[in-house]
């Protein structure tokens, strides 16, 4: 013992951290291996592990953690003026984003499901592509989520028969760019719906959008020679992501109302203009204002926009633009969900592999019990949230086989065998599929945004001082996905906006058959022998979840609403959790089960912890109190 401590340390002598080794993600995964299990069929599986094993390895190489930290020590920068003084906002974005952007589209992060290339099995088989990629995506994944949703829109148009002449022509010509393979030609988008007065009510929107089918000049075109739209779009937009994007959706307000609109991003330059200019093409009507310093999401460009007369085509009805822009929202709020998993489940890799190699006086750190029982937490919710998120991808999955088969009968394609709702644990139809889409979704994004990006700080912690650094090493480096992390609760609706969302479909026209359908999905899994304590539990839960909402005021119930989508959210997950330990009896899953549900509630109905008849009221005063001391702030107007 003496003698290791005669020599002193020095930059070269003394101890050193043997560096963690990293399994590939997918190999060293067992929420992951076990999600697959639980929502493919074997044969499915065993095809697919080859491609997502060497996928994770892939994105843990160095030439791909070279394109992360390029881009994250590049961050996007705008060049306003060119050379002679006039405005031209090029936008500039690193080498190590752009490749990145190539290997996420050249890997089918969009393509697979609408090439339907694993029939039923298509969402699951990209979900867990983009479960590994999300870590080392440096963030290209956010405009792939807005082409993910952007295609699901446009594939909704184009089977309708009634979408005819140039319209179809431009919905298509893109259609087959967002959902191509091939990055030299694939297109990105941008969706833009965030102005300056609230990003969470778009019903405030302030673009305007004017018919005006004769252009000024109408040898202008698309920078992809397609005719542009009729309508003209003037306004500003406060968030825009993905701003070097070939395309846009947006939403504007027509005489009608909030509208749904799609525009090019470029158009080319006049003939006589060309000359002079340099350059053949330009924005369609788009300034870039500035680009947004952010937290995180640093090689993001996140821009604010000026629109004057930015030509576009309306998308779906007039004046029905929130109902088209939900198609988007929805699929990019599953994105969101796996990218928590995504991002969390890299960062519990590297605690993994941390923990195997590091001692701490001079005994394993996985002697240390504490550790281990901080580690176990996390990995136990971790796997509630992998399932919660494959049982939505598989959700949509079903859902979208008949849309498939609609779009094929109109445009053409291969048709696709439609029956069945494969494997998800519980599921009886498409109709309590899309009941239960809608219902989770919200849920889900608001739930596991929050245990992500906990979840990540808890794993800097793990891995001590070197957690909270910001090295270049971005196998290790922790801090950078927490940072990232941060931005799940936010956009694409804020957590309170998720749980609002949950309590629209719960008091919505549907409210009935939603709730018939969550009901029977929890009795379906909840009534078989075996398990059948944890099973009375999650059917207790439910049930108080459900009367709970049955005796409220709807006042009372969205002054709660987060804790009523929490609870949502356990019950799905417990029961996923059951559906899991039962499927192969695997003794873990089985631990995993109990460990989780001493998590949770010792017990139901913790959402009324003083009963109804008007005390949440007081409550509510309460909360103002607590707040700024006073029940009614002045003018509500705070002073910052
Ligand atoms: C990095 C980044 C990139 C982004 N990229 C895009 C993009 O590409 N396109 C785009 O359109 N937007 C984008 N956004 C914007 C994002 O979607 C919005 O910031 C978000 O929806 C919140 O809107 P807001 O900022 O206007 O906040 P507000 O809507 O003003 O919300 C402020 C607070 O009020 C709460 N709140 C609002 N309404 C209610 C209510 N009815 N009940 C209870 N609480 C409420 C919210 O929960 C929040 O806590 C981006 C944001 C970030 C941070």
């Amino acid at each position: 013992m003496a003698t290791r401590f005669t020599t002193p340390s020095s930059s070269t002598e003394g101890f050193f951290q043997a560096a963690p080794y990293i399994q590939s993600q997918f190999d060293d995964d067992h929420a992951l291996q076990r999600a697959l299990k639980l929502f493919l069929p074997d044969r499915v599986r065993e095809e697919l592990i080859p491609e997502l094993s060497s996928f994770s390895k892939l994105v843990l190489t160095p030439k791909v953690t070279t394109w992360i930290n390029d881009a994250e020590r590049n961050p996007p920068y705008l060049k306003s003026w060119d050379s002679w003084g006039r405005r031209r906002d090029v936008l500039v974005t690193s080498e190590g984003w752009r490749n990145l952007q190539a290997l996420g589209i050249e890997s089918g992060i969009v393509a697979i499901p609408y090439h339907c290339e694993r029939g039923l099995y298509s969402r699951v088989h990209q979900f867990a592509l983009y479960h590994l990629w999300a870590g080392s995506a440096a963030w290209v994944n956010c405009p792939s989520l807005m082409v993910n949703g952007v295609a699901a829109l446009f594939r909704k148009h184009l089977s309708d028969p009634a979408v005819k002449g140039s319209e179809r022509e431009v919905l298509r010509s893109a259609y087959e760019k967002l959902t191509s393979r091939d990055p030299d030609s694939a297109w990105t988008t941008g969706q833009w719906m965030t102005e300056r007065a609230g990003g969470s009510d778009v019903s405030q929107t302030e673009t305007l959008a004017t018919y005006a089918p004769s252009p000024p000049d109408a040898e202008v075109t698309a920078a992809d020679n397609h005719p542009l739209g009729p309508w003209k779009l003037d306004g500003f937009k406060w968030f825009s992501s993905a701003t070097d994007a070939d395309m846009v959706v947006m939403l504007a307000r027509t005489q009608k109302g909030i509208s749904t609109f799609f525009a090019p991003m470029r158009k080319t330059v006049s003939a006589a203009a060309r000359d002079a200019l340099g350059y053949e093409t330009e924005l369609n009507g788009i300034s870039i204002q500035r680009l947004k310093n952010k937290l995180g999401t640093r090689a993001l460009p996140t821009a604010e926009l000026v629109l004057n007369g930015t030509r576009s085509y309306l998308i779906g009805e007039d004046g029905k633009g929130t109902k088209e822009i939900a198609t988007v929202l929805n699929i990019a709020r599953i994105h969101n969900g796996f990218t928590a998993i995504g991002l969390w489940g890299r960062g519990l890799s590297v605690v993994r592999a941390f923990g195997r190699a590091r001692s701490v006086g001079q005994k394993p750190l996985l002697d240390k019990t504490a550790y281990v029982t901080t580690v176990a937490k996390m990995h136990i919710q971790y796997r509630a949230d992998v399932l919660f998120n494959y049982f939505v991808a598989a959700l949509l999955g079903a859902v979208e086989q008949e849309q498939i088969k609609a779009f094929r009968s109109v445009v053409g394609g291969a048709s696709v065998a439609v029956g069945g709702v494969g494997r998800a644990p519980g599921l009886r139809d498409t109709q309590m599929a899309e009941h239960l889409l809608r219902l989770l979704t919200p849920a889900l994004k608001g739930v596991t945004a929050k245990t992500a990006i906990a979840g990540l700080a808890e794993c800097m912690e793990c891995l001590g001082g070197v957690g909270y650094l910001e090295n270049d090493d971005q196998v290790y480096n922790v801090a950078r996905l927490f940072r990232d992390a941060n931005v799940l609760s936010i956009w694409e609706g804020t957590t309170d906006m998720m749980a609002h969302d949950v309590l629209r479909v719960v008091y919505g026209k549907t409210s009935v058959a939603a709730l018939t359908a969550m009901r029977d999905w929890v009795k379906a899994t909840c009534t078989t022998p075996g398990l059948s304590k944890q099973k009375d539990t999650m059917s207790a839960w439910w049930d108080e979840w459900e009367s709970w909402l049955q005796n409220v005021e709807r006042e009372e119930a969205e002054m709660k609403a987060r804790v009523v989508m929490e609870q949502l959210a356990d019950v799905v997950q417990g029961v996923l959790l059951i559906a899991d330990a039962e499927s192969d009896g695997d003794e873990i899953a089985i631990e995993v089960l109990n460990a989780w549900l001493s998590t949770r509630r010792a017990g139901v109905g913790l959402i009324d912890d003083e009963g109804s008849g008007g005390f949440w009221r007081d409550e509510s005063a309460r909360n103002l109190r607590a707040v700024y001391g006073v029940d009614t702030p002045v003018g509500r107007q705070a002073k910052l």
